[in-house]
């Protein structure tokens, strides 16, 4: 088999999917700052929503992990994507971009794991090639996508290590379960605070 990944530039991957799935294009808050300077900069509406989130019951803050860049109303694609020239924050962008259609996929609260994005048009054409790769062929396949994903991986990786040093530092307090209620009343009332490594 020689398949090798390359984009179609059809740009799904910067748009909502038809149906009940909701787009997620994680973002650390350095990235965010990144791109909040940039869209600033260039007149672009641009705004960010709460991602992945811990709530630590200690000091009674909701730990910011990564936010999630808000697709705009009218195209329900992201406010950098261009018709003509898409991306148009090559440089910058976000980790999870770069590692695209390599995503990091969550395996309970604090693991995740590097994996293909299902909803990539690339994927999808060669969904019975890609569903079974060993990390070998995934790495042969995606080339210059994995050490991207990679990188991805270990920026989570470092501050999930950091959430966990601090509990055990006692520091901060994560409960491991947690009411729908209850984690929507921290939400409403706590301070926010971005982590970061
Ligand atoms: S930052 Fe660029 S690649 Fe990422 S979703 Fe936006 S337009 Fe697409
Ligand atoms: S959906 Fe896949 S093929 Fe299409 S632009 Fe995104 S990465 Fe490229």
């Amino acid at each position: 088999m020689s398949l090798k990944y390359y984009c179609r530039m059809c740009g799904t991957c910067c748009h909502e999917v038809p149906g009940d799935y909701v787009k997620r294009i994680p973002i650390y808050p350095d990235e965010a700052d990144r791109l909040i300077e940039i869209a600033k900069e260039h007149n672009i509406k641009f705004q960010i929503i709460e991602d992945l989130v811990f709530p630590d019951i200690k000091n009674e803050k909701i730990l910011i992990i990564t936010y999630r860049i808000r697709l705009d109303n009218k195209n329900q694609g992201c406010p950098f994507y261009n018709k003509q020239s898409g991306c148009t924050v090559h440089d910058s962008k976000p980790l999870a971009c770069q590692a695209y259609p390599l995503a990091l996929k969550r395996i309970d609260a604090f693991n995740f794991e590097i994996s293909i994005d299902p909803l990539c048009n690339f994927v999808i054409s060669n969904y019975d090639e890609l569903k079974d790769l060993d990390i070998e062929r995934l790495k042969e396949v995606f080339k210059d996508e994995y050490p991207k994903a990679e990188r991805f991986y270990q920026k989570n990786k470092k501050l999930i290590f950091k959430i966990r040093k601090l509990e055990a530092l006692k520091k901060i307090e994560i409960p491991r379960q947690i009411s729908l209620e209850e984690f929507n009343v921290y939400l409403q009332q706590w301070e926010r605070e971005d982590l970061s490594i």
